[in-house]
Formats: C-alpha cells, sequence, structure tokens
C-alpha cells in the first residue's frame, strides 16, 4: 500500500492480506484459534507474538486484522483495535485511559451509554467528571484541573446537531496535560480528518456508516502505536470485547463503499435540510450544511459536507412529531443511523426517554424534535416525502 493514496482507495485496499489461494474479496477466517507446527512453535508464539500472527481470536484475527488496519490506513492513525460494539469501544477507551484520582471533562451531549459508563460506572472507581456544554470553549477551559487526564466528546452532538470545535478543544485538553478522545460516529471517516485535527483516541461505533447497512454490531478505536498495543490491546484482550471475524469481515466491505454512500447520504441531506427548511411546521431545521446552523461556519472549516442526519423540531410538540412519524412511507421509524435506509427517530420517547425533561431540555431535545439518517433513496423521492409530511404535521 501506499501512503499517497487518499483515502477513497485505501477504503477499497488497504489492509488486505491474501491467503495462498490469491483470492479477490477478503478471506473470511471464521476461526477462534490457530495451529502451531510445532511444540516449540506454540512456545515461541506465546512468548512473542509477531506482527501477523495469531494465537486466539480475542486477542487478534487476520480478517479482524485487515478491518483494523484498512481503517486505520484511512484515519492515518498509527494503530487500530476492533471491537465487538461501539460501547465495547468507549468503554475501551475509557477503563483502559482512567484511574482512581483521575478527572475527565466531556461534552454533556453524549450518546446514553457513554453517559452511563462516566457518570455511573466511573464515578463508583473513584474517577471525576466534569460535563460542559461542547460548544462553550470557555466552559472546557474553566473545567480543567491538574488531574484531568481526558477530554471526552462527540464530534457532533446527537440528536441537536451541534457541532464541536475538535482543534481548539484538543488545545485545551494538550495545554492542561490531557489527552483528547473524539466520538466520531456522526462526522464519520469520510467528512473529518479528525486526527489530523488534534484529538489523540478515535471511537467509531462501526454498527452505524461503516456497516452502513444495518447488519452487525462493531466498534474500532484508533491512536497511537503505544497507545493502542500497550494500553488499549491489554484492556480489551483480557476483558473479552472483541470483534467477531463475521462482523469484521462485513465491516471491511462497508469500508469499499463508505465514501460513495456517505456522499449521497449526506447530498441527499442537504436537499432535505434545505426543502423543508422554513416550512410552517417547523420551529427549526437543524442541518450543520444549512447556512443558519449556528456553527455552520466552523462545520464547513472542519468538515467536507454537512454529515448524513437532520434533526426536524416541529413547532406542535410531540402529536405534530407523532402525525409526522405515520405519515412516512419511505422512511423507517427505528433507531440505527447511517444506514442505506432512512430512519426517522423520536428521541424524547425512545432513544432519550430516560431521562428527566428538565435534563431533555437542557439538552434541546424538544418533545417536537424528529431525528432523521438520511439513506440512500433517490433524493427527490425523500425530499417529497418529508414535505408532505410535514404538511400532515401542520
Ligand atoms: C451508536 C453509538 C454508540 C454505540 O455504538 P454500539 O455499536 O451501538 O455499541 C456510541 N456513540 C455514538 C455516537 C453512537 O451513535
Amino acid at each position: 500500500m501506499t501512503d499517497s493514496w487518499t483515502p477513497r482507495t485505501k477504503m477499497v485496499h488497504a489492509g488486505t492480506r491474501r491467503s495462498q489461494y490469491g483470492e479477490v474479496s477478503e478471506a473470511l477466517f471464521l476461526t477462534q484459534g490457530f495451529v502451531y507446527p510445532s511444540a516449540e512453535a506454540a512456545r515461541d508464539r506465546f512468548q512473542e507474538c509477531g506482527d501477523d500472527e495469531y494465537i486466539y481470536a480475542r486477542y487478534a484475527n487476520p480478517t479482524v486484522a485487515m478491518f483494523e488496519d484498512r481503517l486505520a490506513a484511512i484515519e492515518g492513525a498509527e494503530a487500530a483495535f476492533a471491537t465487538a460494539s461501539g460501547m465495547a469501544a468507549v468503554n475501551g477507551v475509557l477503563f483502559s485511559l482512567l484511574r482512581a484520582g483521575d478527572h475527565v471533562v466531556a461534552a454533556k451531549a453524549l450518546f446514553g451509554s457513554s453517559l452511563y459508563i462516566l457518570e455511573t460506572l466511573l464515578a463508583g472507581y473513584g474517577v471525576e467528571v466534569s460535563f460542559v456544554d461542547g460548544t462553550d470553549l470557555d466552559a472546557w477551559r474553566a473545567a480543567m484541573r491538574p488531574n484531568t487526564r481526558l477530554a471526552f466528546v462527540e464530534a457532533i452532538s446527537n440528536p441537536t446537531l451541534e457541532v464541536v470545535d475538535i482543534a481548539t478543544i484538543a488545545e485545551i485538553a494538550h495545554d492542561g496535560g490531557a489527552l483528547l478522545a473524539v466520538d466520531n460516529v456522526f462526522a464519520t471517516p469520510v467528512f473529518q480528518r479528525t486526527l489530523d485535527l488534534g484529538a489523540d483516541v478515535l471511537v467509531y461505533s462501526a454498527t452505524k456508516h461503516i456497516d452502513g447497512q444495518g447488519r452487525c454490531l462493531g466498534g474500532v478505536v484508533l491512536g497511537t502505536t503505544d497507545y493502542i498495543r500497550n494500553t488499549l490491546e491489554p484492556y480489551m484482550k483480557h476483558t473479552g470485547g472483541a470483534l467477531s471475524p463475521f462482523n469484521a469481515w462485513v465491516m471491511l466491505k462497508g469500508l469499499e463503499t463508505l465514501a460513495l454512500r456517505c456522499n449521497a447520504q449526506a447530498d441527499s441531506a442537504l436537499d432535505i435540510a434545505r426543502a423543508a427548511d422554513g416550512h410552517a411546521a417547523l420551529a427549526r431545521m437543524i442541518y450543520p450544511g444549512l447556512e443558519n446552523h449556528p456553527q455552520h461556519a466552523l462545520a464547513m472549516r472542519q468538515m467536507t459536507k454537512g454529515g448524513t442526519m437532520v434533526s426536524l423540531d416541529l413547532k406542535g410538540g410531540q402529536d405534530a412529531a407523532f402525525r409526522f412519524l405515520n405519515a412516512l412511507e419511505i422512511v423507517i421509524i427505528s433507531n440505527n443511523l447511517g444506514d442505506a435506509k432512512s430512519i426517522a427517530t423520536h428521541p424524547a420517547t425512545t432513544t432519550h426517554q430516560r431521562l428527566s425533561p428538565e435534563q431533555r431540555a437542557a439538552l434541546g431535545i424538544t418533545d417536537g424534535l424528529v431525528r432523521l439518517s438520511v439513506g440512500l433513496e433517490d433524493s427527490h423521492d425523500l425530499v417529497a416525502e418529508v414535505l408532505q409530511a410535514l404538511d400532515k404535521a401542520e
């Protein structure tokens, strides 16, 4: 592989390991273990496992390694470790890095399970956490303490699609001697060079755009070779969050089409946002690619497109949101995102149901908010679909 290849070429070729058969499509090594030719070879392998040598699939597997190497090449990361789910990746980052007495600064608008780990689990192990508004840079600065070890943020918040300034938060973290870990799901590997912006550790739920067809759970952590091999890998190896080789194979094939899919989805998202913006049923059309988005300039500086998600804040509250959802014919009602199928979610009654009304209000999650993950259907059909559903929600 050549480093000068663009990410789109790497999506198709990077990390490929061919067996003696010279297969075109990546081989699926659906095996938990590996045979040693002799007792001495087994002893040697356990003493020192080489780069492309394997012992047990909880540690590493050739198909999983292809997925890790391909994504690392795409992101320009030194190394990657694939995990059973996005949450296994987030958990791996937090528990491998933090010890009792450490302090974390995190954006308050986080994926629910990430919030649970920070607020409930880590607190029980003596790790202190401060939550800040991710877009308030002064709040990030003010929250730093001498024992701050980590800053943790989602590149674009869910479901209100606030864009955070990765480069400045990285600077604030580094000035305080801390690392910055970014959950990059909403920005995708296609639209944002998050490590180049200064992030130290990158986390993905591969369940979303990387699979892109709603089949498998998976996740991945990217970072320096030192962090991945000496800090994260021992934690993951011994706690069992490895990615299944079958799922890794699905994700590898997903990476081949990732740029095409995400770009098409983002183009349709912009079409929908433009067409629906100003509709009488809407209090607000939220899309980072729209000029009226509060962080539009930052989004366009940091990203090549506005992403594949749009959020619609309906004036008529939950009743209007439900009328909108029930008028959809192409878009399905579900809670995944990044899928080929367009998906609509009502966060207040599903993904964010467990939060109190006050917590939802603090995060900007109104009863009228609908999150739309834009899929691969024809954009004209999607625009017509959203406009007719908005008419019915008025
Ligand atoms: C889905 C998601 C996760 C969790 O990923 P799983 O694969 O479901 O475990 C974490 N962070 C963000 C931003 C997500 O969208």
